[in-house]
C-alpha cells in the first residue's frame, strides 16, 4: 500500500509556514492589542457540547460531525468549531466570577466530514476573537473591526463586511412563521434541500446558493423589518458604531449564517475579485447570547468570529502578496559555522548554543564532515563570514574567522567569538 494523506486533508509543509506564520502573528498582534488572551482547548470533546451548542438541525452536526464511542463507551466528536467549547470552558472554569467580559483568542486545528472542494477541506484551521460576559453592540463592532484589520493587515483589498441581525427568541419565532407561509406558497420552486429545510430551519432556505431558490427569495420578507424593539434599538447602536469606524459594510438581509446559536448580529468577511464578485468567506460571526443557557450556564450574553487559516492562506499564496511574504523571511544567518573533527563537532554545537542565547543567526552543517563541503553550503546560503572551527582551533580553543568576499582570515579567542561577531553584524547594520 501507497501511504498518503486522506482524503479532504492536508501537510502543512515547510513553505507553507511561510504564511501559516503570517497569518497567526497578524491574528496574535490584533488579539493581543484588544486585549484578547489566548485560549486553547481539547480536540476531543463529549459530542453533546455540540450537538446542543451548535445545534442538532445544523450541517454541521447533522451531516459532518466525526463522532465516535470511546473504549469506555463516552459518545466524543473531534471539534468541529471552537464557540461552544469556548463557551463549554467559560462556564466549567467559572469564568464569569472575573471581571466582565472575558476576552480570548484561538487558533487551531477543526474537523468537518464535507465534500472535499477548493477551500474546503475535512481538517483545517480556524482562528477566532470571542468576548463573553457582556452585550453592548461596541463588541459586536469591535470584533468585526478586529476582524477586518486582520484582512487589511494582510493586504486583502478588495473586501466586504456583511451584516444583518437574525433577532432573538422574542422575534425569531414570530418571523419564522411570516417566512414559512411565504414559502409555502412557492414550496414547488424551491431546491429539494430547501423544501426539506421548510420544516426544520427555514431561515436557512434565505442562504442557499441554488439558482432557483435565489430567485424565490428575492421578494423573501426581511427579518429587520420585523425585528423586536430590543433587537432593533442593538442592531441599530451595532450600525452607528460601524459608521463612526467607517468600516464599509452592506446589510444583506439575507445573511442567517448556518448555525443555531446566533442571536441579533450576524457577519461575514467576504473576498471580491477584482470585478466585485464574491469569491468565498473569509470570516464569519455574530452575537450568540442565548448558548450559554443551552449548555447548562447562567445567562451570558456573547460575541465572536472564526475564520479560516486554509482560505486565507491560499488567497495569499495565489496573488502577489505572495512575494511580500515570501520577502519577510525570519532574519537570515550572515555567519556559518564549519567544524572539523569529533572534538570541534561538540565544542562547536556549544558555541551554537552561544549564539543562539545571544540571538545571533547562524546556520551550521553538523552532520557533514568535510570542510569542502561545507565551504560550498556557506557559498549557496550567500553567508557573508565562516568560522572555521578545525581540530587545532578547537584543542587551543581560538576560531577562524573567515570574510567570504574578501577571502582574508583571522584567529579570534574562542570566548570572543560571539561578542566580536555581534560587532560586526551590528556595524554591518549601520
Ligand atoms: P464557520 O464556522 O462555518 O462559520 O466557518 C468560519 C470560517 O472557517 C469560514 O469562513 C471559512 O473561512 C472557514 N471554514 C469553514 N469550513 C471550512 C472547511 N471545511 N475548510 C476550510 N475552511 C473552512
Amino acid at each position: 500500500m501507497k501511504y498518503q494523506t486522506l482524503s479532504g486533508v492536508h501537510d502543512i509543509l515547510p513553505e507553507d509556514f511561510v504564511y501559516f506564520n503570517k497569518v497567526q502573528k497578524t491574528v496574535e498582534s490584533v488579539a493581543k492589542y484588544h486585549g484578547f488572551s489566548r485560549i486553547e482547548t481539547p480536540v476531543l470533546e463529549f459530542a453533546e457540547v455540540f450537538s446542543k451548542g451548535t445545534g442538532s438541525g445544523t450541517d454541521i452536526v447533522e451531516k459532518e460531525m466525526y463522532t465516535f464511542r470511546t473504549k469506555g463507551g463516552d459518545l466524543v466528536a473531534l471539534r468541529p468549531e471552537y464557540t461552544p467549547v469556548i463557551m463549554r470552558s467559560y462556564i466549567e472554569h467559572g469564568m464569569h466570577n472575573q471581571p466582565q467580559p472575558i476576552k480570548l483568542w484561538y487558533l487551531g486545528p477543526c474537523f468537518r466530514h464535507e465534500r472535499p472542494q477548493a477551500g474546503r477541506y475535512r481538517q483545517f484551521n480556524q482562528f477566532g476573537f470571542e468576548v463573553l460576559g457582556e452585550q453592548n453592540a461596541s463588541l459586536d463592532s469591535q470584533i468585526i473591526q478586529m476582524s477586518y484589520d486582520v484582512m487589511k493587515e494582510l493586504g486583502f483589498k478588495n473586501i466586504s463586511i456583511e451584516v444583518n441581525s437574525i433577532g432573538d427568541s422574542e422575534c425569531r419565532p414570530y418571523f419564522k412563521k411570516i417566512l414559512i407561509s411565504y414559502f409555502k406558497s412557492r414550496r414547488a420552486a424551491l431546491c429539494p434541500d430547501c423544501q426539506r429545510r421548510l420544516k426544520e430551519n427555514p431561515l436557512r432556505i434565505l442562504d442557499c446558493k441554488e439558482e432557483k431558490c435565489q430567485r424565490v427569495k428575492a421578494g423573501a420578507p426581511q427579518i429587520i423589518d420585523h425585528l423586536c424593539e430590543n433587537c432593533h434599538a442593538h442592531f441599530k447602536d451595532v450600525l452607528e458604531f460601524l459608521d463612526e469606524l467607517e468600516l464599509p459594510y452592506t446589510l444583506n438581509p439575507y445573511l442567517v449564517r448556518g448555525l443555531d446559536y446566533y442571536t441579533k448580529t450576524v457577519f461575514e468577511i467576504i473576498e471580491n475579485s477584482e470585478d466585485g464578485k464574491a469569491q468565498g468567506t473569509l470570516m464569519g460571526g455574530g452575537r450568540y447570547d442565548g448558548l450559554s443557557k443551552i449548555l447548562g450556564g447562567r445567562d451570558t450574553p456573547a460575541c465572536g468570529v472564526a475564520g479560516g487559516m486554509e482560505r486565507i492562506i491560499n488567497l495569499l499564496g495565489s496573488r502577489e502578496d505572495k512575494a511580500v511574504v515570501k520577502s519577510k523571511k525570519p532574519e537570515e544567518a550572515k555567519i556559518f559555522l564549519a567544524q572539523l573533527g569529533q572534538m570541534a563537532k561538540r565544542k562547536g554545537m556549544k558555541l551554537f548554543e552561544e549564539f543562539r542565547a545571544a540571538k545571533i543567526p547562524v546556520a551550521e552543517s553538523f552532520s557533514k564532515d568535510s570542510l569542502k563541503a561545507q565551504l560550498r553550503s556557506a557559498d549557496k546560503m550567500g553567508a557573508k563570514w565562516v568560522l572555521i572551527f578545525g581540530q587545532k582551533e578547537a584543542l587551543e580553543d581560538f576560531i577562524t574567522l573567515r570574510d567570504m568576499e574578501t577571502g582574508t582570515q583571522k584567529e579570534i579567542k574562542l570566548d570572543k567569538v560571539v561578542e566580536e561577531m555581534k560587532e560586526k553584524i551590528k556595524s554591518l547594520k549601520n
